[in-house]
């Protein structure tokens, strides 16, 4: 991983983030569908599992709070299935890892 910070840069437009919970550099900022992600938008750390929330323009990140989860459950139940889906298989490689 990232020695050639530099030259992926413009990508995309997006700043550097940092997990809010483990601190790691979030530099995969991307959607599954490539496009930039929005203010609103939901992310999840692939470090720790975190669930985070994008917010403002420039690739903010948060974590997301209880209100955050329970607006996205009322927007997609689905959509809410697999963040938590997610976030058990990243703690789960990341416990086998160790
Ligand atoms: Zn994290």
């Amino acid at each position: 991983m990232g020695n050639s910070a530099n030259s992926e840069m413009d990508s995309y437009r997006l700043k550097k983030s940092e997990c809010p919970t483990c601190k790691h550099v979030l530099d995969a900022a991307t959607g599954e569908s490539g496009e930039k992600p929005r203010n609103g938008d939901f992310s999840i750390c692939f470090y720790c599992g975190e669930i985070l929330r994008f917010q403002g323009e420039d690739g903010d990140v948060k974590k997301a709070d209880p209100e955050d989860l329970l607006e996205l459950r009322r927007e997609s139940e689905e959509t809410y299935d697999q963040v938590y889906q997610y976030q058990r298989m990243i703690r789960f490689r990341k416990v086998q890892m160790n």
